[in-house]
């Protein structure tokens, strides 16, 4: 398999990146890590005339901890995120993800603004963002448009991103006290096989030990991360159980449209969601509690 012949761009701004994004079109695609899309044109699942590059775009580039959030830009690397200090002290949920993704050498060229954009159902960071409520960024020459990011996702490969936007990255808010979350996933085998099925889940816990707000996420078992409403709402104002969770996991086994293919059948997926919502919860409550890191 060949890379097919296109015009290779180098942007080192937004402006110019939107610029030619807006010139060429729908015959054109931005370039990051390159381990979704040179993939893809290879197996001609994509056809470009052009590959506009960002990866010289400082704006793109870095994790900061703000007063209210951290902020992720879409360059960062899955190896980077892996090894952020604030991410592996607040957000231990994400480093479940990056720890279950591909191996190492894709890690080190796969970016956080590709696993979102690419919108693959069965991508790893989409679930687990969506959990921890995050926002996706957006650039334009227009400005900045925050969007949470379970209305990012459209489709199986469709999100809401206009043809001259970049993302420019991700917004998670600062975790408060007695919050806490979780990702797992399962995969036929360990390093470089995407998950069969996943789940994220997010609880936080009010003075009383009980649940006050809560998302159960699902992963590669619909065509978007799906944010399981009836599952989630079903946590709300009760004390975290054996007895409730295996009720939830039920109504995510529910709520849940997978799909049969060589990975798994749809059958299988479903008993995967049930079995996975129940850990996915059960740490991430540890966590609140802080007897779980
Ligand atoms: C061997 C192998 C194993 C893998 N294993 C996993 C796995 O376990 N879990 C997992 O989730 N994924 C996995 N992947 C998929 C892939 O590595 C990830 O989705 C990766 O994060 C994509 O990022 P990238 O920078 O390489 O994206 P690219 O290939 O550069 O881009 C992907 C798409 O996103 C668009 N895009 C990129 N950045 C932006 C941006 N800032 N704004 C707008 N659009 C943008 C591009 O135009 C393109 O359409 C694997 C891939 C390979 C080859």
């Amino acid at each position: 398999m060949y890379l097919p012949t296109a015009q290779l761009h180098q942007a080192t701004t937004l402006a110019k990146a939107s610029k030619l994004l807006q010139r060429f079109g729908s015959t054109a695609r931005l370039l990051a890590g390159g381990t979704d899309l040179l993939v893809d044109l290879k197996a001609k699942r994509v056809s470009v005339d052009h590959i506009i590059s960002i990866n010289r775009i400082a704006d793109l580039k870095g994790v900061t901890l703000e007063a209210e959030s951290l902020r992720i830009g879409a360059l960062v690397t899955i190896t980077e995120l892996d090894e952020e200090v604030a991410v592996r002290e607040h957000y231990p949920a994400i480093i479940d993800a990056t720890q279950s993704m591909a191996v190492r050498q894709v890690r080190n060229l796969a970016t956080v603004g590709g696993n979102l954009a690419s919108a693959v159902p069965c991508a790893d960071l989409p679930p687990v963002f969506v959990a921890l409520h995050a926002t996706a960024l957006l650039w334009s020459p227009n400005g900045e448009r925050v969007l949470p990011l379970e209305q990012f996702f459209l489709g199986a490969r469709r999100t809401a991103r206009r043809d001259d936007e970049i993302l420019t990255g991700v917004g998670i808010p600062k975790a408060s006290p007695a919050f806490g979350a979780a990702y797992v996933r399962f995969g036929l085998r360990e390093g470089n096989a995407i998950a069969v099925a996943a789940v994220a889940a997010s609880v936080q816990l009010d003075g009383d030990g009980a649940i006050e707000d809560a998302r159960v996420v699902l992963g590669a078992v619909s065509p978007i991360p799906k944010l399981a409403t009836n599952a989630s709402d079903a946590l709300l104002g009760s004390q975290p159980t054996d007895d409730l969770f295996a009720k939830v996991a039920e109504l995510a086994t529910a709520e849940a449209d997978p799909i049969t293919d060589v990975r798994g059948s749809a059958a299988f997926r479903r008993e995967l969601v049930g079995v996975l919502t129940a850990r996915a919860l059960t740490k991430a409550v540890g966590r609140a509690r802080k007897e779980d890191r």
